[in-house]
């Protein structure tokens, strides 16, 4: 009988997602080589139903194995990549590698959390390799819509990974590091022997749209409104919020922030130096007090969440504020597809109270530019990787329709081999590359 290989050695690089391959969220990745694993994200998931029941990964796999496992690396803070930790840490009991701002946010997760003290965290430096059992990592900085996000580029003794975690092509991104061409150009000599790489915008032509872009747009808008602006994006987007209180302090409307994750994001923007010290805040208790026109407020709630500011504000209950006729809810963010009722409930409800929506969906008809989405386009993708031309691509970070569109693109760009699947398929890439479907049992579990 022939028995399975279940581990990998020193002639394999192997390539295992358990989330986020084949859907959108619950992002996690293993790397196998020479008996040894590392951990890339560990995120949450949402119902793609109603999108309120949030899911992880089922790591069993790793976790029966978890002494091989060398490390857990982050490419940046976003919830489909951190969110997991709170539930598979105790389990896994592993080093967790991240850059200052990602940190911060999961020791924030954790704080509440009688093991925290025990989680080694160690905070990485952009462009600095840290050996990681058979693994060298080296975070490379790449734009995305939330600071210091990363790609990772993994190297071992017998070929190479570049794994892009999810960014854009920006050459202002309003805060962090702009896309850096030569950083990824000179990874065409190591070589890379393959591409991981984010599939979100590959159904999406052209180029993205940069975050500096919004600032036009959000100001005409904001000043076209005569009445209070309460505006709501997503709230790690820390280089909108900036964009948001520039505008505020331009048009000398006093700005306040409703929502502890907003909070929550502006403190630990403070902290590591990303908040320009120039834009003042005021007391968000005092807001409901000045002149209408001066007011303007950036709430949490842009999906629509059931205890967020905005949703508050739209039932009429915000301790805070009481939106009145002729007051305007601008939505500086997109409607992510299972949300897409619960906003249009909330929008609804605005209505009701004769207050002015506008929505970057409907604004964008209109040549409107109220949001940028943090991912590349086609063009984007191309480009990146006329960079590096690497030996082969696997398209993750997406649902079937985005990764075939990924495949169907980087075939057409001449890469030599590129492989599509889902969670649970081993990618072999070293000795050669080959797929087997279905290797481990994939399973979503409810956390809440
Ligand atoms: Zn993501
Ligand atoms: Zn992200």
């Amino acid at each position: 009988m022939h028995l399975k290989q279940i581990a990998p050695t020193r002639y394999d690089i192997w390539f295992l997602p358990l989330g986020g391959t084949g859907e959108i969220g619950m992002n996690m990745n293993l790397y196998g080589h020479a008996g040894e694993w590392l951990m890339v994200d560990c995120g949450i998931g949402f119902d793609s139903e109603n999108g309120r029941n949030s899911y992880i990964a089922d790591a069993e796999f790793i976790e029966k194995q978890a002494s091989s496992l060398q490390a857990l690396v982050i490419t940046h803070a976003h919830e489909d990549h951190i969110g997991a930790i709170i539930e598979l840490w105790p389990k896994l009991k592993v080093p967790i590698f991240a850059t200052p701002f990602a940190i911060e946010m999961i020791f924030n997760k954790l704080s509440k959390e009688p093991w925290l003290a025990q989680v080694p965290l160690h905070i990485v430096n952009f462009n600095q390799s840290y050996q990681l059992g058979s693994f060298s990592v080296t975070w490379l900085p790449l734009p995305h819509s939330i600071p210091e996000s990363s790609a990772l580029l993994i190297e071992t003794d017998i070929g190479n990974i570049l794994h892009t975690g999810d960014w854009k092509k920006d050459s202002n991104p309003v805060l962090g590091l702009p896309f850096d061409k030569a950083i990824f150009s000179a990874l065409k000599k190591l070589p890379i022997d393959v591409l991981v790489a984010d599939s979100t915008n590959a159904t999406k032509l052209g180029q993205s749209v940069s975050e500096s872009s919004v600032y036009p747009d959000l100001l005409k808008t904001i000043q076209a409104q005569t009445g209070r602006v309460v505006v709501t994006c997503f709230s790690s987007n820390v280089a909108r919020f900036v964009t948001l209180v520039r505008i505020a302090h331009k048009l000398k409307k006093r700005c306040a922030v409703f929502g502890r994750s907003l909070e929550n994001m502006v403190s630990i923007a403070r902290r590591l130096g990303y908040w320009p010290e120039e834009l003042e805040l005021v007391d968000p208790k005092h807001i409901g007090y000045l002149p209408r026109e001066e007011v303007m407020v950036i709430a949490t709630g842009s999906q629509a969440e059931p205890r967020s500011a905005t949703q508050k504000l739209a039932l009429g209950y915000h301790p805070w504020l009481f939106l009145e006729p002729g007051d305007s809810i601008i939505y500086s963010a997109i409607k992510i597809p299972p949300n897409r009722k619960a906003i249009d409930e909330q929008i609804m409800h605005f209505k009701n109270q004769e207050v002015n929506v506008i929505h970057a969906d409907d604004s964008k008809q209109n040549g409107l530019v109220l949001h940028a989405s943090g991912h590349p386009c086609q063009q984007d993708l191309l480009t990146f990787y006329g960079l590096m031309n690497p030996k082969m691509l696997i398209p993750t970070h997406g649902e079937n329709e985005h990764l075939s569109a990924h495949k169907n693109l980087a075939e057409k760009a001449g890469i030599e081999k590129v492989l599509a699947g889902e969670n649970g398929d081993l990618f072999k890439i070293k000795p050669f590359a080959k797929k087997l479907d279905h290797w481990v049992a994939v399973n979503k579990i409810q956390v809440g």
